[in-house]
């Protein structure tokens, strides 16, 4: 979509993944009139472009989508509801002059530079892969070596097989569905390595793609060299023993032509990191308010840029929410400051929002540091819930309704997952 843009809106947003559509949607919900999408990508749609699998929209639609289903659901009401959306153009830069109002750089493939102003700013750019450099595996430089996420693209969007003796570094869930696509496809994926005593995927990731297969997966375990000259011949693994070090002395050679990495996700962070917004060391996305509003007011943010989310049907509901926040700003409403903050206790990687007002239901979306089972969350001492098990692959949502929260008369409010037994279960 190339479309036309105006030179002033009440809402931009940037990136036209799940996050930015949803986003654009809260946005008209809450009156504001013209809004713009902006995504680089050839096509709107983001990452489920290239997931043609289904569970999509468990949550969200209560039925099984393929990726490309779920976001043409969501493209059709953002064109049915009269929403701006420019396809092959880039957002560089966004300035805010001293009226607090947002000057939005756009580079426009065949068009040029554009600047549009607008009252209020959504960031939705998504998550990148990281690469064989984040991890620094020793060993030669062959062709073969990529992230499962290109690999995916290139089977399921340009119909190219990566190779044919295929093993994964990683299992998160990117690697894991496509142990099982390259195994559809008639390659043999030989097995899946992971650092970690636990997988880093969605369980029924693990059974699905692996388990179903009878694909290997080997926890504890890393890639501890990689050999060849031109193209990948094979690999050495290792498991790893106190620290993470690979224990050589118990290491295995695989021969493979390609070697997947599935080693994590990282926000896509470079505009919100130029625009001067306060980021969390932990998500490495932006800390945002109740109204998912950035440190920098007008500036609101969401999806997978915010903090990496395993199911879609989440980032839609965040989504949405950001972008109505981000729509009343642009009509002038503001409100009150947010006067909680929120702290991560035992066994809590991170929890976002990362504040909270009273008055208000609140969505929280938080991840375990390690798997535990089964377990209480505690939220001060306002709240408690039993969980069977908590695992870091899987992230915890639950809500605070405005009740509970108006019974809490302090400034910051700890979240700790325990142990059931210790809290004197039954
Ligand atoms: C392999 C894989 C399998 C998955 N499987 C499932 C599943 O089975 N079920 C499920 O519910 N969820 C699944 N997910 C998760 C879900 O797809 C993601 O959480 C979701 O797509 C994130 O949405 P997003 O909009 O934040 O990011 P994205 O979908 O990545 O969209 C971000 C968009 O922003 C654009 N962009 C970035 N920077 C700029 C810029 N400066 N200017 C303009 N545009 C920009 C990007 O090009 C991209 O199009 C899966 C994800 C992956 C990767």
């Amino acid at each position: 979509m190339l479309g036309r843009i105006e030179g002033r809106y009440d809402v931009v947003v940037v990136g036209g993944g799940p996050a930015g559509l949803g986003a654009a949607l809260g946005a008209r919900d809450s009156g504001a009139e013209r809004i713009l999408v902006v995504d680089r990508e050839p096509e709107t749609g983001g990452i489920l472009l290239q997931c043609i699998h289904s569970g999509f929209g468990l949550h969200h639609f209560k039925e099984e989508l393929t990726g490309p289903e779920y976001a043409e659901r969501f493209l059709e009401r953002v064109v049915d509801h009269d929403i701006d959306v420019i396809s092959g153009s880039y957002v560089s830069s966004v300035g805010i002059d001293s009226d607090g109002d947002k000057h939005v750089r756009i580079l426009r493939e065949g068009r040029g530079i554009s600047t549009v102003e607008s009252k209020s700013v959504v960031l939705a750019m998504g998550c990148r892969e990281r690469t064989r450099g984040a991890v620094r595996i020793p060993g030669t430089r062959p062709s073969g070596v990529l992230t499962a996420g290109l690999a995916q693209k290139l089977v399921n969007m340009m119909g190219m097989l990566p190779g044919k003796r295929i093993a994964i570094l990683g299992s998160g869930d990117i690697g894991l569905i496509m142990a099982r696509r390259l195994t559809l496809e008639g390659c043999e994926v030989v097995g899946v390595f992971e650092l970690m005593p636990y997988s880093n995927g969605l369980t029924r990731n693990v059974v699905q793609c692996l388990e179903d297969f009878g694909i290997p997966l080997h926890l504890s375990t890393t890639v501890a060299q990689i050999h060849g000259r031109d193209r990948l011949e094979k690999i050495t693994v290792a498991p790893v023993g106190p620290g993470f070090v690979p224990d050589l002395s118990r290491a295995w050679e695989v021969e493979c032509d390609t070697l997947l990495l599935s080693i994590g996700l990282v926000p896509e962070n470079e505009l919100s990191q130029s625009l001067g917004v306060e980021l969390d060391v932990i998500t490495r996305g932006p800390r945002v308010s109740s109204s998912m509003e950035t440190s920098l007011p007008g500036i609101f943010a969401c999806g997978n840029v915010l903090h990496v989310h395993d199911l879609v049907d989440f980032v839609t509901e965040e989504a949405l929410k950001a972008g109505r926040f981000a729509g009343e700003y642009a009509q002038g409403i503001r409100r009150p400051k947010d006067n909680i903050t929120l702290v991560p206790g035992n066994n809590v990687r991170y929890c976002v929002p990362h504040t909270l007002a009273p008055g208000r239901e609140h969505t929280i979306y938080m991840r375990a540091k390690e798997p535990m089972k089964p377990c209480l969350i505690k939220v001060g001492d306002l709240m408690q819930r039993k969980l069977g098990f908590v695992v870091p692959a899987e992230m915890i949502m639950f809500k605070i309704k405005p009740d509970v929260l108006d019974r809490f008369h302090g400034d910051t409010l700890r979240i700790d997952i325990l142990p059931y037994e210790k809290e004197g279960g039954r």
